[in-house]
Order: structure tokens, then C-alpha cells, then sequence
């Protein structure tokens, strides 16, 4: 048949074992290693990236790649097609980037992580500047390598994290909904807010972790391939066969349990929805950053966020949560769950603010990847943003532009596959919504088999045979566009805000 295709997708799907390997021992770093186990985790960690970069590079898979290019029949096959498209831009992603750049933006990075954090916590911009100096110079270089022609260093960067979008495409999408969002947030001030209730009652988190688990488990996660457990920051990995996800407990905000529980669970059903046979090669992997958030925010916001969940969820929370439900009925942890408040933190920020965090990011970056902004004006340049979107006055840069890990690990670009996420989510929900003949009358039963089946069938099964653009063409039978999202948004939150 097709050797050199036989011969390099046996070549990934064993570097994918060793990533899989990686990912447990990343799992287990994260949930129960006792700390002395550090030292000796974090070699074992580097060995297998090297033996993975190794495999990655080794020059066969040059050779194969072209031997597959040059035969008509995988170009006649979608699916081997798919495979070496995706394997091709995997390879000039491992091997654009010289040795030398690749080895100081990992020390950068480890160096940078902690300076940051120490920065952070004395809420000290000047002791991290010349690290997010250094970092921007990497990154330009970086960029450099990764991109052809006359391509945004920005938008070089964003490939490797949502492949196929741009800049000029994200500035054409956040611009209505910024100024649509900045106006929900001014009406919604005038509205009548919801009072904060369950989520301030103190409940033992045994109570609290059964309920989450009855969530779950109805959501429809295989716990006989997968599990949930605890850690400091909520996560889902997958490690090749299984699926591990982990929440996190406060004592006085079951809510927070809940959301943080059902985001991830949404995470962990598209990668268990991925084809099985198709493990190790591009088909049986998450496309992007994006569509991935997409699965969580869907579960987290048009599910767990929604009035019908609630009517099917309220005797399952008394049943659990016993006491701490006396004197609240479902309506009233409805409108809680949607409260909207301005706040200055991304990760605690409601639903009609989220994005518009996200956008500061993604302003603030693209300036400082082009030069057009020195580090040492970015404190300056991002409060006065915080004023103009979100309303807010910046009082310190620890709640303000350090408040985010991501740029002293060097990811630039990323932030805004939070935002496509949950634009992606809502014209996801409402094709869903469309195709299934409403979804509310599934919720309120809290039958979600039919939402799970629906997205298994149009998004988790495909992998990365079609790219994000074309896989929602495919799913929602349109291109990617903020009105679902605005129009989820202005419907829910005007009924829950009285207006
Ligand atoms: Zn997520």
C-alpha cells in the first residue's frame, strides 16, 4: 500500500504515547505527588519533552512527509489527506524554530514564570519589566522564524494556538461586540441585580463534591475513562485513553464548584468524543485552543448558566447541599449564576464582562509585538483601557497588568481563543438548539444526551480534519460570528436584570 504512510503515522502514534506518559506524570505533579518527588519528576518531565522533540525532528519524518506529498493515492483518501496536512504543519512548527532560540526561550521562561510571580505578589511592575523586555524580544524572534511573507509577527504567533486566524479577522469580530458588550454593561447597571445567596453559605465540601459528581456523571463523562480530582487551578488533561479533570473547593461558594466543575467537564467530553481509532494521529486531536473552550463554556454557561438546568438541578442541589438551600428556590440561583459586576480579575469575571478582559489583552499585545509600545508604558496603557471597557479604576498592577501568568511563559496570542471560545460555544448551542428543536425542554429534564450526541457528531469526532472556519461552516451552517453570543447575552440577562 502506502509505506511511508504506514511507516510515519507508527512514528507519531508512539511519540504520542510518550506525551501521553508526560501528561500522567503532569496529572500526578498537579494532584497527588508528594512534594519531595519534585526534583526527580521534573527530569523525568525533561527527558521525555527531549526524546518527544527528538522524535519530532528526526529527519525520517521529512522524508516520509514528502514520499506521502508526492503519492495520488493518500491525496485521494480524505482522511490520510488530513493527516499528512496536519502532520506537515506540525513539522515545520518543530523545525523552524534553530536550537539555540528554542533553548533560551525555555530558560527565559522558567526565569521570567518566577520572576513574575515574585512581582505579582509585591505588586511590583519595575522588578518584572526587564523580563517581559526580554520576553517581547524572543517572541518578535520567534515570530520571525515562524512566519512567511509579509504575515503580522502577531498573527504568527496566534497560529500555533487557533490555526488560521488573524488579527485583521479577530479586529473585525471584537469591534461590534466590544461596543455591544460596553453598552450591555450600562444598561445592565440599571437594572435590578440579583442577590448573591448559595454562593456565600458555607457547605462541607464532601456535600459539595457529591453534588459536582452527580453534575458530571449527567452530563454524560465516562468516569470508566476518566476522573475527576482536586488541584489548586481547575484543568483537564488527557493522557491518551483516559481523561483526567480536576475542580477545585471553597466552603462558601458551592457555585464557583459547580462552574469550575462543568467547564472542565466540557473539556473532557469533546477529548472523550474524540475518534478512539484514530488516537495518536491529527483525527484524534483537539483542533484548537478555541473550539476546545467552545466544549467548556458550552456545558458552563448554556447549560450550567441557563434557567431550564436549574429547574432540573434545584431538587439535585437540596438533595446534596441539604440546609444550605433552605429559603432559595431554582429561579432565585438562576439569576445569582448571572450576576454581571465590572471587576478588574479575568478568571473571576462574569460572563458579559469576560471578553471584553480578553480584549485588553489582545490590544496590549499586538502593540507591544509590533514595538509600537515600549514595556515601560504598558501599566499606563492598560489601565486606561480597564476605564474605557470595563469602567474600572486599576488601583495596583498586581490587580492589574500582572495579574496573568501567560505572558512571562510566553504565550503571546493566546489570549483571545478565550473569547472565540465563547463565541464559538454560542453559535454551537444555538445550531444545537435549532437542529434538536429546542433545547430548554432538554434541560429542564436533564436529558443531555441529545446536546452530547449533537456536538460528538458535528465537532469532537472530526479532530483536525477541518480547520476551526470550516468545521463551524460545517456544524452551524454558517461563518463564525458574534451575533449568537450578543444575542444569548442581551436575552437572558435582560429577562434576569428586569429589563
Ligand atoms: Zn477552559
Amino acid at each position: 500500500m502506502t509505506a511511508a504512510y504506514d511507516d510515519l503515522l507508527a512514528h507519531v502514534r508512539e511519540t504520542h504515547l510518550l506525551a501521553a506518559t508526560a501528561a500522567l506524570l503532569a496529572w500526578d505533579q498537579e494532584t497527588g505527588m508528594p512534594p519531595g518527588a519534585g526534583d526527580v519528576r521534573a527530569r523525568q518531565l525533561a527527558l521525555l519533552a527531549r526524546l518527544q522533540h527528538e522524535r519530532a525532528t528526526d529527519p525520517r519524518v521529512a522524508d516520509w512527509l514528502a514520499a506521502c506529498e508526492a503519492d495520488p493515492r493518500v491525496a485521494a483518501d480524505p482522511e490520510r489527506a488530513a493527516n499528512v496536512r496536519e502532520l506537515r504543519r506540525d513539522h515545520e512548527r518543530n523545525t523552524r524554530l534553530p536550537q539555540r532560540l528554542v533553548e533560551e526561550l525555555a530558560a527565559t521562561e522558567s526565569r521570567a514564570q518566577q520572576a513574575w510571580a515574585e512581582a505579582r505578589a509585591a505588586s511590583d511592575f519595575a522588578a518584572f519589566r526587564p523580563w517581559l523586555e526580554r520576553m517581547v524580544a524572543l517572541q518578535q524572534q520567534k515570530a520571525d522564524c515562524l512566519r512567511r511573507g509579509p504575515m503580522p509577527r502577531w498573527d504568527a504567533l496566534a497560529d500555533l494556538y487557533e490555526p488560521g486566524m488573524c488579527a485583521a479577522e479577530l479586529r473585525q469580530l471584537f469591534a461590534p461586540l466590544r461596543e455591544r458588550l460596553v453598552a450591555l454593561r450600562h444598561r445592565l447597571a440599571a437594572g435590578r441585580a440579583p442577590k448573591v445567596a448559595l454562593g456565600r453559605v458555607p457547605i462541607d465540601e464532601a456535600r459539595q463534591e457529591q453534588f459536582v459528581r452527580a453534575v458530571l456523571a449527567a452530563m454524560g463523562f465516562d468516569f470508566g475513562r476518566g476522573r475527576l480530582d482536586r488541584s489548586a487551578h481547575p484543568f483537564c488533561t488527557s493522557t491518551g485513553g483516559d481523561v483526567r479533570l480536576t475542580t477545585r473547593f471553597h466552603r462558601d461558594n458551592v457555585l464557583d464548584a459547580l462552574g469550575s466543575t462543568m467547564h472542565e467537564g466540557g473539556h473532557g467530553l469533546y477529548e472523550q468524543g474524540l475518534d478512539p481509532d484514530a488516537l495518536g494521529t491529527p483525527l484524534g486531536e483537539p483542533v484548537s485552543l478555541g473550539i476546545h473552550e467552545s466544549q467548556s463554556r458550552l456545558w458552563e454557561n448554556h447549560v450550567g448558566r441557563s434557567a431550564a438546568f436549574w429547574t432540573w438541578c434545584w431538587p439535585i442541589a437540596q438533595q446534596h447541599l441539604g440546609n444550605a438551600c433552605d429559603g432559595l428556590d431554582a429561579a432565585a440561583v438562576f439569576a445569582e449564576c448571572n450576576a454581571v459586576e465590572p471587576s478588574l480579575i479575568r478568571v473571576e469575571a462574569d460572563e458579559a464582562t469576560y471578553d471584553l478582559h480578553v480584549m485588553v489583552r489582545f490590544e496590549v499585545e499586538q502593540e507591544l509585538l509590533a514595538g509600537a509600545l515600549p514595556v515601560a508604558d504598558l501599566p499606563a496603557r492598560w489601565n486606561a483601557l480597564y476605564r474605557d471597557y470595563l469602567g474600572v479604576e486599576v488601583p495596583d498592577d498586581r490587580r492589574g497588568c500582572l495579574q496573568d501568568v501567560h505572558w512571562s511563559c510566553g504565550l503571546f496570542g493566546y489570549f483571545p481563543t478565550y473569547t472565540l471560545g465563547n463565541l464559538f460555544a454560542a453559535q454551537f448551542a444555538a445550531a444545537a438548539d435549532r437542529a434538536l428543536g429546542g433545547l430548554e425542554p432538554l434541560l429542564r429534564r436533564g436529558d443531555f444526551a441529545p446536546l452530547r450526541a449533537w456536538l460528538r457528531e458535528h465537532v469532537h469526532r472530526h479532530g483536525r480534519r477541518f480547520r476551526p472556519a470550516e468545521l463551524c461552516q460545517r456544524a452551524t451552517g454558517a461563518p463564525l460570528s458574534a451575533a449568537p453570543f450578543l444575542a444569548h447575552l442581551e436575552r437572558k440577562l435582560g429577562a434576569v436584570y428586569g429589563l
